[in-house]
């Protein structure tokens, strides 16, 4: 699974249990890290940025939620769109840390935002080479990312 991308590795249950799209966007935002990114490529400094990341960024969502619904469950869908986060369903919007458009990747009825400056070195990643690199590697079903699950077993 090396060669998956952090977005890809982020939203896969198999790996993180529940963290959605538009969590995983807000949390390589907040990490400073590329979508598209190789898990292989990080180094010890961006793997434990990613860690805190995704503590803060669960934590603090968690907390306002908590909040607005009270005692009761959100029957709203927790992985939607929300309003206050930084790049998630913002596109084209100035990211609240510097002020650059956010951009998007589109694949299927995923959408994955990123902020350029803060995350790809002022890169926009182009749609079309990025489709095609996340062709193998992006589940269109939950049934297709089932079928994937690895094998549990002895190492060849
Ligand atoms: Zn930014």
């Amino acid at each position: 699974m090396s060669w998956r991308t952090l977005k890809v590795a982020l939203v896969d249950p198999r790996l993180f249990s529940g963290i959605g799209n538009a969590y995983s966007d807000e949390i390589l935002h907040r990490a400073r890290l590329s979508p598209v990114k190789l898990t292989s490529r990080l180094t010890p400094e961006e793997t434990e940025a990613l860690l805190q990341a995704t503590k803060d960024v669960l934590t603090g969502w968690t907390e306002r939620l908590r909040a607005e619904v009270g005692e009761g469950f959100p029957n709203e869908g927790v992985t939607a769109f929300r309003e206050g986060m930084a790049v998630h369903g913002r596109y084209k919007q100035p990211c609240p840390d510097c002020g650059a458009p956010v951009q998007r990747i589109v694949r299927g009825d995923h959408e994955t935002n990123y902020c350029p400056r803060c995350q790809t070195g002022g890169k926009v990643l182009a749609d079309r080479a990025l489709s095609k690199l996340l062709k193998a590697d992006w589940p269109r079903t939950l049934e297709e990312l089932e079928e994937r699950a690895p094998r549990r077993g002895p190492e060849r």
